[in-house]
């Protein structure tokens, strides 16, 4: 083997051990995305959002008794969720 031959096997080792920390990397760096993704979505770190019991999840309660019969009711925004439907429980 001359020494031309043995450099350029040196340099295809060295590209091929280049060639495979790079797809390392880019594993690594592809379970570090996803990781980061599943913390986002887990419950332990979101604030959990919860159906209003109150209005239901509709945002406006229904008015069992109308104050005076006859007269207009206008519907107010839910007081428990302020009309959003949705409660939002800070996590601890
Ligand atoms: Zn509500």
């Amino acid at each position: 083997m001359s020494l031309l031959q043995q450099r350029l096997a040196a340099i295809t080792d060295t590209a091929a051990n280049l060639n495979a920390q790079l797809f390392e990397l880019n594993r690594l760096r592809d379970r570090v995305r996803k990781a980061k993704r599943s913390a986002r979505r887990s419950p332990s770190t979101k604030p959990t959002e919860s159906k209003c019991p109150a209005c239901n999840g509709t945002g406006y309660p229904v008015v069992m008794q109308p104050v005076r019969p006859g007269r207009k009711i206008y519907s107010a925004p839910c007081t428990k969720c302020g009309g959003k439907g949705r409660i939002t429980n800070a996590p601890n």
